[in-house]
């Protein structure tokens, strides 16, 4: 087994203000200098075990440890649970430029896992999601999630074929796309008539329902109608977005006749009896 370590410590020291992770490998006795910026960062072999332990050898490092005398992580890339410890713990652009780093030199023998399936992986076979992502103070930007490339195929927006986060999926519309792709509302100005006036059939019969001072039959179930319109109503508007979004007209047919007749008479259901005065 050849010696392999990772290690991971607070380099940067811009105008002696900021830290940023910085990053190097040692590995079978060759020194990588994977990430090193600022005064802090480790420059050679020599700066490497001095960030060690103090002249020790660094590739004597059998097992992974915090160095907090270093503010350092060193991971030994032999042992699986210190690599998942480095992939579940650390910045996932940080992440991906140090797998490939060691991918390009050809320093990868051991197996990732995806946060996002839990399935290991060979390290080149990850990515960031170009689209969740957050501003770090106004300085860089930090990536907040990395997948493979079998999450990759398996969460695609069927309409745009971008990658859809678990926030995405949260919130899908009727042809599982994602929510950028949903169809936006329609003002009511570009209705058609048919659908204005089934709208107005629907708003009326809620309007009536909700006025409490008729007297309305013991048994009639007043809440749960108007609880029931109104999920029909917004059932309708989104079916309305859909039918005025030229990238769904033409797919789905069971769209025709869907409710598109207009009603003869507004009918609550139930007999509806004003108060005397
Ligand atoms: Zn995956
Ligand atoms: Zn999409």
């Amino acid at each position: 087994m050849k010696h392999a370590i990772l290690v991971e410590y607070k380099g940067g020291g811009y105008s002696g203000c900021f830290w940023e992770w910085n990053y190097f490998a040692v590995i079978n006795g060759e020194f990588h200098n994977i990430l090193s910026t600022g005064s802090a960062g480790v420059k050679d072999y020599e700066d490497a075990k001095r960030l060690l332990h103090d002249n020790a050898e660094p590739q004597t490092v059998n097992q992974y440890l915090y160095d907090n005398r270093r503010d350092a992580y060193i991971y030994d890339l032999n042992i699986q649970a210190s690599i998942n410890d480095f992939t579940a713990n650390s910045n996932p652009g940080n992440i991906i430029g140090v797998l490939r780093y060691l991918t390009e030199h050809d320093l990868t023998d051991f197996r990732v896992l995806c946060p996002r399936c839990n399935r290991p992986h060979d390290p080149d076979e990850y990515m960031l999601d170009p689209n969740n992502y957050k501003g770090d103070g106004g300085i860089g930007i930090e990536w907040r999630e990395f997948h493979c490339q079998d999450c990759q195929d398996e969460h695609t927006c069927p309409e745009c074929g971008d990658y859809m986060s678990r926030d995405d999926e949260k919130d899908l519309g009727k042809y599982d796309e994602c929510p950028n792709c949903k169809p936006g509302a329609v003002s009511e100005d570009d209705y058609t008539d048919k659908e204005r006036q089934h709208i107005t059939e629907l708003e009326t019969e809620i309007n009536w329902l909700n006025k409490t001072y008729l007297q309305w039959p013991a048994d009639f179930d007043r809440t749960g109608k108007i609880t029931e319109l109104t999920a029909e109503l917004a059932d309708f508007e989104t079916d309305i977005a859909y039918r005025h979004d030229d990238r769904y007209t033409d797919r789905d047919n069971s769209l025709e006749g869907m409710l598109w007749e207009p009603k003869e008479t507004t009918d609550t259901g139930a007999s509806v009896t004003p108060c005397p005065n």
